[in-house]
């Protein structure tokens, strides 16, 4: 199969402003599930509400557009109920960080197989620019025209301290890079989250004077570097960027069913 088969084309041209990066996300997501060989009938993916969910709408899979933070919770009993099949959640960070919070640690808290895209772009971009929980101190928006005093979340400790067994970073400019976390994402066994910061030209760059696309997309080469880099070691400020987690944990549906065939086998309903 090729790359374009896991597109559905009757829905392009897209609706994402010139120069966003979640197209980007888009490319490296289906060229992971190509890489996977992966069936489309095996695939369940599931979004909330944003200009990064609506992937769900482009990829010819089996999709749910849900509610706003509510994917996680959608995502569970697809997963719960038919665990053969790969789930996956493409978030933006309003959407898994803030209305939808709680359902991401618990997601990780239980280990259950899913696979978290939180694409970051540190703003609401689809309601009109509102600060999200990435946003950084002192950035503007909508409802922060003169700087924000929020200090922003870090994705990648959150998950790791909620138990999330697999936790990456990586950036739309990185896009080899993105492929392979995202593939192995997939293929890890347990709940998988990879952070990957998009970028909003429309509003978080034009409200912070950040440039065009290209300059963003700059940014992210010049502002990140390697885990374990000596370039990260010695540089403050710098961001990481890699595998941060991947480990071996009991997975929700499996302890769920053998809890449930334990049951049954001492003669339980
Ligand atoms: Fe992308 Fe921002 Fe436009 Fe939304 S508003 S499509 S996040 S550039
Ligand atoms: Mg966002």
């Amino acid at each position: 199969m090729a790359i374009h088969d896991y597109i559905r084309k009757r829905f392009f041209p897209h609706l994402w402003c010139p120069g966003c990066g979640h197209g980007t996300v888009l490319n490296g997501l289906v060229r992971a599930i190509d890489d996977l060989k992966i069936r489309k009938n095996d695939i369940v993916m599931v979004s909330g509400i944003g200009c990064s969910s609506r992937i769900t709408g482009y990829v010819d899979a089996h999709t749910l557009h849900t509610l706003h933070g509510r994917a996680l919770a959608f995502a569970t009993g697809v997963k719960m109920s038919r665990p053969e099949l790969h789930v996956i959640v493409p978030m933006g960070d309003g959407d898994a960080l803030a209305i939808g919070g709680n359902h991401f640690i618990h997601a990780a808290r239980r280990n259950i197989d899913i696979t978290a895209l939180v694409m970051n772009n540190q703003v609401y971009g689809m309601t009109g620019g509102q600060f999200s929980p990435m946003s950084d101190t002192g950035s503007r928006a909508t409802t922060a025209p003169l700087g924000s005093v929020d200090p922003p979340f870090d994705v990648v400790k959150m998950a790791t301290a909620a138990g999330a067994s697999y936790v990456a970073r990586t950036t739309v400019f990185h896009v080899r890079q993105m492929i392979t976390l995202i593939t192995e994402a997939i293929r890890h066994k347990g709940f998988s989250v990879v952070e990957i910061m998009s970028q909003c030209p429309t509003y978080y760059g034009r409200k912070n004077d950040l440039g065009s696309a290209a300059d963003m997309l700059e940014a992210f080469r010049d502002h990140t570097a390697p885990v374990g880099s000596a370039a990260l070691a010695e540089t403050p400020g710098l961001i990481a960027r890699g595998v941060f987690v991947n480990e071996d944990r009991p997975e929700y549906c499996e302890a769920y069913r053998r809890r449930a065939a334990e049951i049954k086998a001492r003669g339980g309903a």
